[in-house]
């Protein structure tokens, strides 16, 4: 039973209406994986973060989250299953302080542990400890970008996806945020599901990557494999 992924995605075809964004994928995600999905703007990376939410759903294929189908269930209960995501465009809330905004994120497992993970949250981001009364709006982007994150791992999330942490970031700053989620995955195991348009970062940090055109999965193989591939560094890398 160890051997099962803990994530897995077997033929998912997504639409929206008429148009197919997701032509038929399979994706594993092992238990203490950093598994990361690049590819070009428009290529499926978001829906396919998207349809494991069950919003939109599969139209065909299945999602399967520890050996149990999610395919057809409500998205709030799929939160319930401990699948936490920091959607893209790091949707916080901004009129809320930051403090209110982590327990947003603990409000998913009734603010079981809540102080206890508090303090780990401020432990990895002492940004968010310094700014706890201030309104999220007013954090930088990089700062509300760990809120987003900060507030997935309130709930404790078995699998925490991320889709495009480094969207709009300076290169400090994603190398901070990419340090956190590598240091959270080496220390605690956590298990992640990366979707990034910044293939170098993203391939360096995962263990393994899938690579995704037009709405199909096109290569996978190890982050150093991908990031050794010329037709990768082709695409993905060179002059981007
Ligand atoms: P990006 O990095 O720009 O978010 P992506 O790889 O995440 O790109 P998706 O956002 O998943 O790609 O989009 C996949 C395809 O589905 C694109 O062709 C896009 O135009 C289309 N699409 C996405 N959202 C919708 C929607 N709400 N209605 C119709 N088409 C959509």
């Amino acid at each position: 039973a160890d051997a099962a992924p803990l994530l897995q995605l077997r033929g998912v075809e997504t639409f929206y209406g008429k148009i197919q964004a997701l032509k038929g994928i399979d994706i594993d995600v092992n238990s203490g994986e950093i598994v990361t999905l690049i590819g070009a703007n428009g290529a499926g990376k978001s829906t396919t973060m998207m349809t494991i939410f069950g919003a939109p759903r599969a139209r065909r294929g299945r999602v399967v989250f520890d050996g149990k189908d999610i395919t057809a269930l409500p998205t709030h209960l799929i939160a319930r299953l401990s699948i936490a995501q920091s959607p893209e465009g790091r949707r916080i809330f901004p009129r809320m302080t930051v403090f209110e905004n982590l327990q947003m994120g603990a409000s998913i497992n009734n603010f079981a542990h809540f102080d206890e993970d508090l303090e780990r949250v401020f432990t990895l981001f002492p940004r968010l400890k310094e700014r706890a009364p201030q309104r999220g709006g007013t954090l930088s982007g990089g700062e509300q970008q760990m809120l987003a994150i900060a507030r997935a791992l309130m709930s404790r999330p078995r699998l925490l996806m991320l889709d495009e942490p480094s969207l709009g970031l300076a290169p400090l700053v994603v190398k901070q945020i990419f340090e956190v989620i590598a240091d959270l995955n080496k220390r605690e195991g956590l298990t992640v599901f990366l979707v990034e348009q910044n293939a170098f970062h993203a391939l360096k940090l995962a263990h393994r990557g899938y690579v995704m055109v037009n709405g199909l999965v096109t290569m996978q193989g190890t982050g150093a494999e991908l990031l050794a591939r010329p037709e990768v560094r082709a695409a993905y890398l060179e002059g981007g």
